[in-house]
């Protein structure tokens, strides 16, 4: 097949999945794990390097998102980030059985962490979305009640890529004394984060979404915030978050996140016209498809859903030709069933049912695109 980017024959697009690992990013990550073995906390002098990479990975971080480094805590990815989030937080209050408001279209890492909680005691209030997929941020201050210790909103959606109004999230989070998190997943590395400007509390990512590796992640947590320790054991980051740290798979996603930042601008020129070129040809072609997520979405990041069509025989016939894609959302991939975001955007089911989700990292290229638009168009037409 012309035009796969790596691996030969494949085309990849499902980079909100996970993306590969920067070349440039594993090299480096190799040749720490050779000369570098002793355990960051121990004092002798093999340590010393791998105690001062960490606190440099740490810096390069906090300066990605305009934090400091000491509001920076290494995890073990999304997952953890957001349960750290919700958990220390609602752990904190446990005593007054706190309320914490989310959206109805959140990741499976907050919603299962907020039920979690809700056994403990706890209450959650979810806020709907418009059919795009953004929440009313009049509607999330009318749901704010004396015990709600927690407003927990997602930076952009990891199926319809819909990015949140941020600013104005912690506006009121902040006018009513909130701490506000952002489950940033899908948007570190891919759009400009400033957590002092945006006046953001906590703040979750993970390495392999931009193109680090996986197993990695972080939190921050902004200076000053009363949390409870969610791991413990040995005392590391700062008796927040115990366990040898990962260090070079560390300093590969400070690496990756650095260099993203550096290309942003030209990555999401990237993405986004491969996403034009798909778009366009699907429009000349008059396939029946909705184009979820409106127009404030991540750049590269479509959510197409065909008329009277399946999403899963979609993906596997993609696939079959050498396309990987996903079907809505990869945490759903494995069910038959229309996923919650996509209930929640209310829509049609004979088009939810036949919903793909094609996203496009800095190593595609338009051909990519043009040969998904062209194969697809085959598909839907065969029926
Ligand atoms: N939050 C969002 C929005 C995500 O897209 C994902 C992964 O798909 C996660 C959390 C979980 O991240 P991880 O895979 O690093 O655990």
């Amino acid at each position: 097949m012309k035009g796969a980017n790596f691996l030969n024959e494949i085309i990849y697009a499902d980079n909100a999945a996970t993306t590969q690992i920067d070349e440039e990013v594993l090299n480096f990550m190799i040749d720490l794990q050779k000369k570098y073995f002793g355990n960051p906390s121990a004092v002798y002098k093999i340590s010393k390097p791998v105690k001062k990479i960490l606190n440099e990975s740490r810096k390069i971080i906090a300066e990605c998102i305009n934090a400091e480094s000491q509001e920076i805590f290494f995890t073990s990815g999304g997952t953890e980030s957001d349960n750290t989030a919700i958990k220390s937080v609602l752990f904190e209050n446990l005593s007054e059985r706190p309320n914490v408001i989310t959206s109805a279209v959140e990741h499976k890492a907050i919603l299962n962490s907020c039920e979690a909680m809700k056994n403990l005691g706890c209450t959650i209030t979810k806020i709907s979305v418009d059919k795009f997929g953004s929440i009313d941020v009049d509607e999330l201050e009318k749901k704010i009640r004396r015990k709600t210790k927690l407003i927990s909103i997602m930076f952009a959606n990891n199926e319809i890529g819909t990015i949140q109004p941020v600013e104005k999230i912690s506006e009121v989070a902040k006018a009513h004394g909130i701490i506000f998190h952002t489950d940033a997943v899908q948007a570190v590395g891919h759009l400009p984060i400033d957590v002092k400007n945006f006046d953001i509390d906590m703040l979750s990512a993970s390495a392999h979404k931009f193109n680090g590796p996986k197993g990695t992640g972080f939190l921050f947590i902004r200076e000053g915030l009363k949390i409870l320790p969610f791991i413990d054991g040995g005392g590391q980051e700062n008796n927040f978050r115990a366990g040898t740290e990962n260090f070079s798979a560390i300093a590969a996603m400070a690496f990756a996140l650095k260099k993203n930042c550096e290309q942003m601008k030209l990555n999401a020129e990237k993405v986004s016209e491969c996403a034009e070129v798909l778009l366009k040809i699907l429009r000349e072609k008059n396939i029946d498809f909705i184009l979820n997520g409106g127009e404030n979405r991540l750049p590269g990041h479509l959510s197409l859903s065909f008329k009277n069509c399946n999403g899963e025989t979609l993906m596997h016939r993609l696939d079959l030709k050498n396309i990987c894609v996903a079907t809505g959302s990869a945490c759903n991939s494995r069910r038959n069933e229309i996923s919650h975001v996509l209930k929640a955007i209310k829509l049609q089911k004979n088009y939810a049912r036949g919903t793909v989700r094609i996203t496009f990292g800095k190593k595609n290229t338009p051909h990519d695109a043009k040969t998904i638009a062209e194969v697809l168009t085959q598909i839907v037409n065969q029926g």
